[in-house]
């Protein structure tokens, strides 16, 4: 394994094509525009510089981390001799099942497709391909350059050479792979979201206030960021979503999106990302309690 195509330079993308050219990996990092490959580009830059300036990379090893990766407007050009696809585009099924039907038509047959997404079902997407078996989950977390954890979601047909051959590339990166079953949620997000949920709705009870909940789960249970901080943080309407496919999924009410989530996505407060969710964003960049409602 030497080449990887990332498709999607956002957020995880772009930490993923980091990780990868960190490791001596051959990037092609595929994003629609110049425009975001240029941001995803300015991001990897930075946060080399802030390893930089941890000292715990040379100048020697950012330079060469960023003359691993090359980029690509074409989904075509950029995976003709990857040796595997990780996928990172935006979570929408459509735009994945799209993505993996051309991947599939294009890509070597001895190509692995991975995606990065955080709901959707491995199987489903594997069913848009020829090739279910050699279709596999790479859930990293993030900050992807940081985090430690590779969640390795087996689809219904994913091959045990396919899943040992990622699992041993995890660790090749650094990581702690963990072979997950393909059900809704995976392990992550079926443990993390309803925790989240159960937060937002302990808010909407009325049992106590925003910063008080996170300080009982920071200092309570040294969780290092309260549960409304990181619903803010992964954004209120990936929660949304991600609680919406568990809910759909098991048909259990105990995964059904606390109201107060519904109508603050509805209202377009979905966190850090919009400025504001649970706490403030907009002004001084720091978390601010968003007493006017809850207090
Ligand atoms: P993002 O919105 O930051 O980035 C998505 C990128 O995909 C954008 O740059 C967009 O231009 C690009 N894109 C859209 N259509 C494309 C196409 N046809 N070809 C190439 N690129 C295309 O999203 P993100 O947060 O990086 O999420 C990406 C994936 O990772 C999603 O599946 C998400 O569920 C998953 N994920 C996100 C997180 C997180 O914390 N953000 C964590 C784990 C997994």
């Amino acid at each position: 394994m030497k080449n990887i195509a990332v498709i999607g330079a956002g957020t995880m993308g772009n930490g993923i094509a980091h990780t990868f050219a960190q490791n001596g990996f051959k990037v092609n990092l595929i994003d629609v525009s110049e425009a975001s490959l240029k941001r995803g580009m300015d991001t990897i830059s930075r946060n080399l510089d802030r390893m930089v300036a941890k000292e715990k990379i040379t100048e020697a090893d950012k330079t060469a981390t960023l003359a691993n990766i090359s980029t690509f407007t074409k989904i075509l050009n950029g995976t003709q001799k990857a040796d595997l696809v990780v996928e990172a585009a935006t979570e929408n099924l459509n735009l994945k099942l799209r993505i993996f039907k051309e991947l599939d038509e294009t890509c070597d047959e001895n190509t692995i497709l991975a995606t990065n997404t955080s709901s959707i079902s491995i199987t489903q997407i594997a069913a848009a391909t020829t090739k279910p078996e050699r279709v596999i989950g790479m859930h990293f977390m993030n900050p992807v350059p940081i985090m430690a954890l590779v969640e390795v979601i087996r689809g219904y047909n994913t091959s045990h050479e396919v899943t040992q051959t990622i699992m041993e590339l995890s660790k090749k990166l650094g990581k702690t792979p963990v072979e997950v079953n393909d059900y809704p949620g995976f392990v992550a997000n079926r443990i993390l979201m309803p925790m989240l949920n159960e937060a937002i709705e302990t808010l909407y009870n009325g049992v106590a206030g925003v910063e008080e909940i996170d300080t009982v789960m920071k200092l309570g249970m040294a969780h290092p960021m309260g549960p409304l901080q990181l619903a803010d943080f992964i954004g209120l309407d990936v929660c949304l979503s991600i609680l919406n496919v568990m809910y759909n999924g098991f048909k259990n009410q105990k995964y059904a999106p606390c109201p107060l989530l519904v109508n603050m996505v509805n209202a377009g407060k979905l966190g850090v990302k919009s400025g504001e969710g649970f706490y403030d964003y907009s002004e001084s960049k720091k978390a601010e309690k968003v007493s006017r409602q809850f207090k």
